[in-house]
């Protein structure tokens, strides 16, 4: 399930220690290294998927668990109350890290 040279996935099994923002049997929250916006967090999935063109019916529970992480997200904080989501597909959509994740971007006026 795990990819030995995928980054999330040495992040999710410890192999990179990390603290984690939230967690749940399907989903990891941290804060991006290099954040774009004053909240910048990342919500992974505990299981290895490159993208979201590579879901398949059997991955709902993840797909679900990302956008009920980033309800739970918003709703912790007034200021993370407002918020962008956002996954890049692909490399020429500016996708790095070819193990799914969804960008929580806020705190930040996004006029794009
Ligand atoms: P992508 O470019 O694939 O849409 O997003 C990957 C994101 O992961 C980037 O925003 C990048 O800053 C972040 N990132 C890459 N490596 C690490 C890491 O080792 N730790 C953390 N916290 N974020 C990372
Ligand atoms: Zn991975």
């Amino acid at each position: 399930m795990a990819l030995d040279n995928c980054i999330f996935c040495k992040i999710i099994s410890g192999t990179i220690p990390s603290s984690f923002i939230a967690q749940n049997d399907h989903v990891i929250v941290i804060k991006d290294i290099s954040p774009k916006t004053p909240s910048h967090f990342l919500i992974i999935p505990k299981k290895h998927i490159a993208d979201v063109s590579c879901l398949t019916a059997d991955d709902r529970e993840y797909a679900s668990a990302i956008l009920l992480m980033a309800q739970q997200l918003s709703h912790s904080n007034e200021s993370l109350r407002e918020f962008r989501l956002v996954s890049n597909n692909g490399t020429t959509m500016g996708q790095s890290v070819f193990h799914i994740h969804f960008h929580f971007l806020a705190g930040a006026h996004l006029s794009f």
